[in-house]
């Protein structure tokens, strides 16, 4: 038996045992930094396969590290397994929380990390077999959400001594990733002022929410003064709780996003000076609350291409009639125009010719093959961060019917299918597959590393947190 062989049927084998474990996390979402019940369960599994681990990387009590072997290369699966709040439901072609106002898995996290699992676990058994040389990591990310995981475990070095990364997301068809995604600065600006009568002695008060508001209008007018591709947006987290009352306090929470760190950088100064205009307009003082910040994808053609090519020569995908099926129902109850437009972003990201049978396709089982220059994301992971201190490929398989919107109910849906497994394991073969040819081929390694200290441009990577910022 090949090393490959041996991957490809230890995950066959296990197929049972690792849906039970999406399953599982499936059924008891967690949301970021609260994921107990899924970070026990991987490390478990991992533990009794033969890897060590090491818990509460970069100072968060549900990330971990998984190892396995010796020496170099090191190799780095990221895995992430956080739910969302208020997504509960079943698996169901109609809304139908499990639990109303529970949190749920819609961005098929349940999936994600037991997929990175699989990989890591069949590698294993290909390196023993062959007594391949070289360590391979399990990364235990809690709380990708709030992008909040890798950029501390970023900031705690726990990536540092890899050669290179692999991870994958779950999405709606079968593609190695090789675009970017914008850096992030997530803050909150609390304002305090002076409470008082707000009719008997309205001249005493100095309102913090007219501080939140007038910050509000001052970025208003930022907005036509940075680059287009850049994403402002803000809720009012805090604004009073009456309106006879001047609120002492107010706060409003901002992301700041941009297609390069620097960009965010540049923005965020300019914001922080309109923070400091609106307290010194409304006579109130403020704080800056910093709650994190990433880096945008540094993307990796050598190892996309490598991807790809795993995903061809696995080519296992089928769904059966049931699932187009209950992937059609799905898609009736998305949002107008969901399906046209994931649609028009997939021509986008693939040369390939794709015709009215493949959009009225809901489920899409073939490899395709990606765009030299795909379009650029307006969301943000901190995936990103990895990408600047190592070498990090990324795939995305068919989990959810073309279309899902991002964070619905639906994506808990398909998430908990077996659609969604299907995806998972699909790509659990494709990066271990990939895994392999970086722990055997040193040329390939080396080429992934010299494209990736050539697009780095001379920038290292800085942490975007300050420095006694904790996770939450
Ligand atoms: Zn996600």
């Amino acid at each position: 038996m090949t090393s490959q062989e041996t991957i490809l049927s230890y995950i066959s084998e296990r197929q049972e045992r690792l849906t039970q474990i999406a399953q599982e996390i499936w059924d008891r979402p967690q949301v970021a930094l609260q994921e107990t019940f899924a970070s026990a369960l991987l490390a478990r599994e991992l533990e009794e396969a033969g890897f060590e681990l090491e818990w509460g990387v970069g100072q968060m009590p549900t990330a971990f590290v998984a190892s396995w072997g010796e020496g170099s290369p090191i190799i780095g699966f990221l895995g992430e397994y956080d739910a969302l709040p208020g997504l509960s439901q079943r698996v169901s072609v109609e809304i139908d929380p499990i639990e109303e106002g529970g949190p749920g898995h819609g961005c098929g996290h349940n999936l994600f990390g037991t997929a990175c699992a699989a990989s890591v676990m069949a590698l294993k058994a290909a390196m023993e077999r062959e007594n391949l040389k070289g360590t391979i990591r399990f990364y235990g990310c809690p709380a990708e959400e709030t992008l909040v995981g890798k950029t501390y475990m970023a900031r705690a070095g726990a990536f540092d001594d890899l050669d290179a990364a692999l991870s994958w997301h779950p999405g709606d068809a079968n593609i190695a990733l090789n675009g970017s995604s914008l850096a992030m600065n997530s803050f909150r600006v609390n304002f305090y002022g002076t409470a008082s009568h707000a009719g008997g002695a309205p001249e005493l008060g100095r309102s913090a929410l007219d501080g939140v508001m007038l910050m509000d209008v001052g970025v208003n007018y930022l907005r036509e003064h940075v680059m287009q591709e850049a994403r402002i947006h803000s809720v009012v987290t805090s604004g009073g709780q009456a309106p006879n009352v001047v609120p002492a306090y107010a706060q409003v929470w901002y992301f700041v996003r941009a297609p390069h760190r620097e960009q965010v950088d540049e923005i965020y100064a300019r914001v922080l000076d309109i923070a400091k205009g609106a307290a010194l307009m409304s006579g109130t003082s403020h704080e800056i609350d910093f709650v994190t910040g990433c880096y945008d994808v540094l993307p990796n053609d050598t190892l996309a291409d490598l991807l790809l090519e795993k995903m061809q020569a696995v080519d296992d995908m089928r769904f059966t009639d049931e699932e187009r099926a209950f992937a059609k129902a799905l898609q009736a109850t998305f949002p107008e125009g969901s399906v046209g437009r994931a649609f028009e972003e997939m021509k986008k990201s693939t040369p390939i010719d794709l015709t009215d049978r493949d959009l009225h396709d809901p489920l899409w089982e073939r490899v395709l093959p990606h765009s030299a220059t795909p379009p650029l994301g307006g969301g943000s992971t901190e995936v990103g961060d990895v990408s600047w201190i190592t070498p990090t490929g990324q795939l995305s398989t068919c989990c959810w019917p073309l279309g899902t919107p991002g964070h619905s109910w639906q994506t808990v849906a398909s998430s908990g299918s077996s659609i969604g497994t299907k995806g998972m394991l699909f790509a659990a073969k494709g990066m271990a597959l990939a895994g392999l040819d970086l722990l055997t081929k040193p040329e390939l390694l080396a080429r992934a590393r010299a494209e990736f200290s050539e697009a780095k441009k001379g920038k290292e990577y800085v942490t975007p947190l300050p420095e006694h910022t904790l996770p939450r």
